[in-house]
């Protein structure tokens, strides 16, 4: 029996934890310094922007892909495993069109999308308008719907995910620090734990850990703001709720009349330190009533910030083997789209420890 700790339950370690407890002849323990699903996941809108991502080929694709299509079955195995309800938008994602952006682009990414097996769909403001009445700007020119894309809540998934692991026998230890890290085994504030492998999904803390084996692993903070609003009832077609985008300002639909609307982008100043910086979070609220104008008369009901864990001088994810070690594997950095890509990361994981554990 090889015995897997993965440190970490943010989504990411949480996918990681339920996709291995699937394989046969592995123990697992799962580390996190907080209970489950806060850090950047506690902050996530879960917006899964798949099909309609400008990555038309190689792996950030074929990430995106495998997860879109995992996610279809693993939402309902979830909800069947453990009795929970995992709110998923299955109405797509639209994105708003505005003023000079370039439909040639989009064309050409419908046809490669098409050519893939995915839909796309280029529409044009009549269109726009008799489907979606709640979308009012004339600078917007059109719109690309793509109704394979999904939404779902974040902090529902991981919960969820710890619940079915823990059913297929993964063992959680929450509220235990891991201060150090060596290639057979932790050491946490519970003492020393061995290990035949070790997972690094710790996002953010993914930094220090991999520092005290010389093999710094280089992730920053990029902060962003969200906030919750309420209207009492729903904006447009009560029947069809896509998650609406536009210039990179999500709203999101959670039905009874709440949307999420966000986020917002902010990079640090100087070394790591990053608080939020109101007026952008403002003018969030305000491009979304821009492009939705009856989000001006919603309640503003509650406001958040989290920090994507973002990988320095190089593409996010970080998903392989620690250089210098073969059985420590990193699957940290996903910065904007952890929630998104954390079906495939867990397949990519299970993948690196069978072929090699056999
Ligand atoms: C406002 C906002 C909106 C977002 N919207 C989306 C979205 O719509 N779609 C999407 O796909 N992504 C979105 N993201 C990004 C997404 O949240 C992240 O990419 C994802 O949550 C990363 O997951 P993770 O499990 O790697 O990290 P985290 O969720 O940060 O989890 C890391 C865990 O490691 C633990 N840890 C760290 N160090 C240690 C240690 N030494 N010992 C023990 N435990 C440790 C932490 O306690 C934490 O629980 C958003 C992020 C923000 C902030």
């Amino acid at each position: 029996m090889s015995h897997v700790i993965i440190i970490g339950c943010g989504v990411v370690g949480a996918a990681i934890a339920y996709e291995l407890s699937q394989v046969t002849g592995l123990q697992i323990t799962v580390v996190d310094q907080q209970p489950p699903a806060q850090a950047s996941t506690g902050a996530a809108l879960g917006v899964l922007i798949g099909v309609i991502s400008q990555k038309a080929k190689g792996k950030a694709w074929q990430l995106r892909q495998s997860s879109i299509q995992r996610y279809e079955t693993l939402i309902p195995e979830l909800e069947a495993l453990t009795g929970r309800k995992i709110p998923f938008n299955r109405q797509g994602i639209l994105h708003l069109c505005w003023e000079a952006e370039n439909f040639e682009s989009w064309e050409k990414l419908v046809e490669i999308r098409s050519s893939q097996g995915w839909q796309l769909e280029i529409w044009d403001t009549a269109k726009l308008k008799s489907i979606c009445p709640q979308v009012h700007n004339d600078k917007i020119t059109g719109a690309v719907y793509s109704p394979q894309d999904r939404q779902l809540d974040p902090t529902a998934l991981t919960l969820a995910l710890v619940a079915a692991a823990q059913q297929k026998g993964v063992t959680f230890k929450f509220g235990v620090n891991v201060s150090n890290i060596s290639a057979a085994s932790i050491e946490t504030t519970e003492g020393k734990i061995a290990a035949d492998w070790i997972v690094v999904a710790a996002g953010l803390g993914s930094t220090p850990l991999t520092a005290q084996l010389n093999q710094k692993i280089d992730i920053r903070p990029v902060l962003g703001q969200a906030l919750q609003v309420n209207l009492g009832h729903s904006i447009g077609n009560p029947e069809f709720q896509p998650m609406i985008t536009c210039n990179d300002v999500h709203i999101v639909p959670l039905g009874g009349g709440d949307y999420w609307i966000g986020a917002t982008v902010e990079f640090p100043a100087n070394g790591d330190e990053i608080s939020p910086n109101y007026e952008l979070l403002e003018s969030v609220k305000q491009q979304a009533i821009a492009f939705c104008p009856e989000l001006a008369s919603a309640t503003i009901t509650r406001t958040w910030s989290g920090l994507r864990p973002r990988p320095e001088g190089r593409p996010a994810p970080i998903i392989e083997k620690l250089p210098g070690f073969s059985n420590i594997l990193l699957a940290t950095g996903h910065y904007r789209n952890g929630v998104l890509l954390a079906p495939a990361t867990a397949y990519t994981i299970r993948e690196m420890i069978t072929s090699m554990d056999s």
